[in-house]
């Protein structure tokens, strides 16, 4: 799961990590006044960001800077509505604006084939680091934290002088180990500071020193992981799931959306990758991976359906259940009752095996489902119905007048 910067920046701010001042603010009026209060506070300048979870949002023009309260009410407006790599701006982060010095990149991910947390940094922030990755791979430092005692302190050193930090070695120190207690305190996938910023500060009395701080923040939970920390659901924003991963999730489905056409219900994760692996070879694509689970009910077949058939682009179902807890006549049952509700009409082959197989070959024969005795056939079946499908498709367009 995702997290907007500004949960982030709470989560990093938990675990005592150096972050600016900020506030979330859903209206131009309230970046107003939100910015009244920094600029109330001593700040010459505010930074208005979008709160988007795609990156790049400072190159396409979500990130912005207002000299004044009714500057970033302006500035608020134009930003909030946005459309942002497809995504609509639905809420800002306002802040003072930091004087930037020097821009780093910090990071920690899990790697999984080390099973320990990984720490990148590099003196090339602010850009993606994916660019540098490729283009400069010397320039990025990378080191494993301690499995169980996390990141040891001469680690952290070592990684703040490779980084050209060294002056800013306590700072730089507490940064990196606060980035792996994060990982840890959360179940963390993923937590990027870029950019991890030298910033000029202005006291009130005029004497400027400059400072380390997390200047951007994202954080990717492990979904695997929320039941243990019931707080972070509601972090979840429902600005940006798309309704068929909240459905699915909801109906607790897993469900992938992919590019193909053939719709595929599968009850198990590993007979679902099967079940693609047999769509591809018969020369289609899969439309989804999604695995009903074991023992599911015939709501939740139904709940499946509805979520496929949501996806414009499939044209052919594909059902695969080898029943053991899962209860064959159950799915069928729930078949029948998807394609009651049904409003789109698509091509749909059947494949149950296993418990109460025969009860679901009966229900499905007397409701005239179109069935199959192997998957082999299943998926020669479905893909054969989808170039029907698309051939039927390309003949209408062709034949409409422009
Ligand atoms: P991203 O583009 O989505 O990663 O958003 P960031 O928060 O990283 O902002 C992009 C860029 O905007 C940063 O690399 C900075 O150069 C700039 N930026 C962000 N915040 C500030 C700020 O407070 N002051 C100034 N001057 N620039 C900022
Ligand atoms: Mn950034």
């Amino acid at each position: 799961m995702k997290i907007q910067e500004a949960d982030a920046k709470t989560l990093l701010v938990a675990q005592g990590l150096p972050v600016p001042d900020w506030e979330v603010a859903r209206t131009p009026d309230e970046a107003r006044i939100a910015a009244d209060r920094f600029f109330g506070a001593g700040s010459r300048q505010v930074v208005i960001k979008a709160q988007v979870l795609v990156g790049g949002r400072g190159k396409a023009g979500g990130v912005k800077l207002a000299g004044s309260p009714q500057q970033a009410e302006l500035v608020g407006s134009s930003i909030l509505g946005m459309d942002i790599k497809g995504i609509t701006v639905r809420k800002v982060l306002v802040g003072p604006a930091a004087d930037i010095v020097k821009e780093f990149y910090l990071s920690a991910i899990l790697d999984r084939a080390a099973r320990r947390i990984l720490l990148m940094g590099s003196a090339e922030g602010g850009v993606e680091i994916e660019q540098v990755a490729a283009e400069r791979p010397e320039a990025i430092v990378a080191v494993h934290a301690h499995p169980t005692l996390g990141l040891l302190d001469f680690q952290a050193r070592r990684m703040a002088f490779a980084m050209g930090l060294g002056g800013y070695l306590k700072a730089a120190v507490g940064i990196a180990k606060g980035l792996v207690a994060t990982m840890r305190a959360y179940d963390a996938d993923l937590v990027e500071i870029n950019p991890l910023a030298i910033v000029n500060e202005t006291d009130e009395d005029g004497t400027t020193r400059e400072r380390l701080v997390c200047l951007d923040a994202k954080i990717t939970l492990d979904d695997s992981a929320l039941s243990r920390h019931p707080g972070l659901e509601d972090l979840r924003d429902p600005d940006e799931e798309d309704p068929a991963d909240r459905e699915a999730r909801e109906a607790g489905l897993t469900f992938i959306k992919l590019d193909g056409t053939i719709g595929c219900m599968v009850n198990g994760a590993g007979l679902a990758m099967t079940t693609m692996d047999l769509v591809k070879r018969a020369g289609g694509e899969p439309a989804n991976f999604l695995d009903i689970g074991g023992g599911a009910r015939a709501d939740k077949v139904a709940a499946a359906m509805r979520i496929i058939l949501a996806d414009p682009k499939v044209n052919a179902i594909l059902v695969n259940i080898f029943g053991g807890i899962t209860r064959g006549d159950e799915v069928a049952r729930g078949l029948i009752e998807a394609r009651a509700q049904q409003e789109r009409d698509v091509p749909m082959v059947v494949r149950i095996v296993g418990t109460n197989a025969e009860e679901a070959g009966r229900l499905l024969a007397e409701a005239r489902f179109d069935t199959a005795a192997s998957l082999d056939e299943a998926a020669a079946k479905a893909v054969a119905a989808s170039r029907a499908a698309e051939h039927a498709g390309s003949a209408r367009s062709a034949g409409t007048p422009a």
